[in-house]
């Protein structure tokens, strides 16, 4: 199903490791699927080019105009002073002028329209002075003025978009406009998750005393959803030696990654860790960063395992900082996206001691014409309210001392425009 990498693989030892070098040891251990399946444009949405796309010809087509107004000869127009053309005809989009325009002709052309031969400059209507047949056109236009290309978007045989690439609505819309009904992409990736806790109860069914609601399997639906994977949920598998490893072995046999929630805290990580080690190959990390500092990663078969933390916000932060890009390599995405850390003024000071990662939910807000971030006031990791009540995660650097009023932080924004 994937690629195997050596089962000795240092990177899964146990550690204490820093953010950094945890994601880089994930990247470095996952390779990507490689199966690829043909769908329709509109099916492609958020899918994974599996081959680049080649422009079958150019895009535009023609030389065409960029504007409302006349297609004229540039040599035609006067250097000073207005020049009169005699129009000769129209060109609309889709309705291409026949003629040749000459020497002192002109023709009234609209946007997206064929250049007509013999015009290469087009003059915006909103300079010039009709009467009858006859546009006056002003001096000081440019040769070229207001045409797009044939090509100048893409050039034919060029590659549109490489493998590798994510599809969102711009590429669709290329994909289209290069005139390709149907593509190759990866196949999506399979991940099953499961939550683990005797205290979990499902949605739907009463509350014992002493149980809450399983929550993670929920954000987990959310978010693999949007990651464009085929989910397997295996439901909740209570704090028991053997439901837990038939649980694992039946996710390795049919998932391509498998993300379990809770477990991996220090009570309860000894009891999750033999069972792992009999297994596969899991590295139980200790990370430095908060929340989510228990994490377990490794292997079971062929699929890749991110055990992550039980609390919800952890379950949040920790799929974010670290499986996301691990499981989107899996998924065949090169190069991973940039995630900028963006400097925003911190509108109320921040405590924190220095040798660990923090991650705060915050709010961006525009106050007084100035954008400025709000820590919310309720950051436990159990807290989800203020997971949704944010809209970026404030990432406090290992050295961090605190930040005081006005002080630049670094800002990861949960939404993207697109
Ligand atoms: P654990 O890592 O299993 O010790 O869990 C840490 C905390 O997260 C405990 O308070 C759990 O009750 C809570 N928790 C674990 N799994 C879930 C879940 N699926 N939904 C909501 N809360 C959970
Ligand atoms: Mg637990």
């Amino acid at each position: 199903m994937t690629d195997t990498t050596s089962c000795q693989s240092p990177a899964l030892d146990d550690a204490s490791l820093s953010a950094d070098e945890a994601r880089q040891r994930m990247l470095d251990s996952v390779a990507p699927i490689t199966h690829a399946e043909k769908v329709p444009v509109r099916n492609a949405l958020g899918r994974i080019l599996a081959a680049d796309v080649i422009a079958p010809y150019d895009v535009p087509a023609h030389d065409n105009s960029a504007m409302d107004g006349y297609a004229v000869r540039f040599e035609s127009l006067a250097s000073d002073g207005e020049t009169a053309l005699s129009v000769v005809g129209s060109a609309f989009a889709g309705n291409a002028f026949s003629g040749l325009v000459g020497r002192g002709q002109a023709v009234r052309i609209m946007t997206g329209a064929v250049l007509p031969a013999g015009a290469d400059t087009v003059v915006v209507q909103e300079v010039t002075r009709v009467t009858g047949n006859t546009v006056f056109v002003p001096a000081g236009q440019k040769q070229g003025q207001n045409t797009r290309r044939a090509g100048e978007d893409l050039a034919r045989n060029a590659i549109a978009l490489p493998a590798g690439k994510r599809l969102g609505p711009a590429e669709l819309g290329l994909i289209a406009s290069l005139g390709i009904a149907e593509l190759s992409v990866r196949r999506r990736l399979r991940v099953a998750f499961f939550s683990t806790g005797d205290e979990l109860a499902s949605i739907g069914s009463p509350l014992a005393p002493g149980e809450i609601y399983d929550s993670n399997r929920y954000t987990l639906y959310g978010l693999l959803t949007r990651l464009g994977a085929e989910i397997i949920d295996l439901g909740v598998v209570p704090d028991r030696a053997e439901a837990l490893e038939a649980a694992l072995r039946e996710a390795a046999e049919i998932a391509d990654a498998i993300i379990t929630t809770g477990g991996v805290s220090v009570g309860e990580a000894d009891f999750i860790r033999e069972i792992l080690a009999r297994l596969g190959h899991i590295g139980f990390w200790k990370l430095k960063i908060k929340p989510g500092r228990p994490m377990a990663f490794g292997r079971i078969g062929h699929a890749w395992l991110f055990g992550l933390p039980g609390n919800p916000v952890s379950v949040m932060v920790s799929y974010a900082q670290f499986a996301l890009d691990a499981l989107l390599r899996l998924s065949g995405v090169d190069p991973l996206p940039v995630r900028p850390l963006l400097p925003v003024a911190a509108a109320n000071a921040i405590r924190k001691q220095p040798g660990r990662r923090e991650y705060l939910r915050g709010r961006v807000t525009e106050v007084d014409g100035r954008w400025q971030v709000f820590t919310l006031p309720h950051q436990g990791s159990g807290i989800l309210r203020s997971m949704s009540e944010a809209n970026c995660l404030v990432v406090l650097s290992e050295a961090s001392a605190g930040v005081q009023p006005g002080e630049a932080v670094d800002v990861q924004l949960f939404d993207g425009l697109y």
